[in-house]
């Protein structure tokens, strides 16, 4: 089944789909490993960052060999794609599922090149998502609330949206109703349901929740009920596996064999897309 196929059976059976980010092998290894468990269809997901580091054609593979491996269907997103070239490279290598944020470019410009992306990438049956929100925050460990991420941040409009996607032509709208990216020390985050109503009427596509970490899981499963799809997590993954590494590297001087070292890293990251996978009711949908 191809992206849009999952993401349609998602809406009609309502559930989402979780998109983890990948930034190593082990990390690779803990999700699929989770999916398996879990007999749930999956999305890993590599940011700008992380295609640099993995290299796009990587990614691809090991997405190949884990779900033949593990015997489950593992999509390929790249995750806010920042140029037109980003882009094309990523459907050149096979990804499933492109994400195209032009928060650095001027809006008409980014409606023109994303016009472009969505021709390439349809004409290869791979779906495109947009954003004209920028969702604020990044996938880090903050200090203080939420809360004061908004200050500087507005949500998204819903005329705005309905216009932009029917525009450009995508098929998944990256929606901002009080998500923000990263987990914040003192909580804050909370999702505006009217809203997030408005926007699935007015897009009427595929909607995704970026900032998947740190948002209390009745408000997921409430924004699963309204429509969301996709939903993106990175930094609850990334704060396991960095905990737990350096707790064995503390608690074991002597080892040097990192196979040895971190089988109880992939195995935290593991339990966090496990939950994940619970709460966003994608369990034995594979
Ligand atoms: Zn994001």
């Amino acid at each position: 089944m191809k992206a849009r196929e999952w993401l349609e059976k998602a809406k009609q059976e309502q559930f989402a789909i979780g998109a983890f980010n990948v930034g190593n092998i082990e990390t690779f290894k803990a999700i699929a490993q989770a999916a398996a468990n879990k007999k749930s269809p999956v999305i890993i997901e590599s940011s700008p960052g992380e295609t640099k580091w993995m290299e796009p054609e990587n990614v691809v593979d090991l997405a190949k060999n884990y779900s033949a491996e593990y015997q489950i269907p593992i999509l390929v997103n790249l995750d806010h794609g920042e140029s037109l070239q980003d882009c094309l490279l990523a459907a050149e290598a096979g990804y499933d599922l492109i994400h195209f944020d032009g928060g650095k470019l001027p809006y008409e410009q980014y409606l023109a090149q994303l016009k472009q992306v969505v021709e390439a990438a349809h004409h290869k049956n791979l779906t495109v998502e947009g954003e004209i929100d920028h969702i604020a925050g990044s996938s880090e460990v903050h200090t203080g609330s939420a809360s004061t991420q908004f200050q500087t941040a507005q949500m998204t409009n819903p005329q705005k949206a309905g216009q932009f996607v029917k525009e450009a032509g995508i098929d998944i709208f990256a929606a901002f109703f009080g998500n923000v990216h990263g987990v914040y020390a003192e909580g804050g985050e909370n999702l505006h349901f009217d809203l997030l109503r408005q926007i699935a009427q007015a897009t009427n596509c595929f909607l995704s929740l970026h900032g998947g970490s740190g948002i209390p899981d009745d408000q997921v499963k409430e924004a699963i009920k309204l429509g969301i799809v996709k939903i993106n997590v990175n930094t609850e993954m990334r704060q396991a596996f960095k905990d737990t590494l350096q707790k064995v590297l503390q608690d074991n001087p002597q080892e040097y064999a990192m196979y040895k070292i971190e089988p109880p890293v992939v195995e935290a990251v593991q339990k966090i897309v496990e939950h994940k996978i619970d709460v966003f009711g994608s369990a034995d949908k594979a």
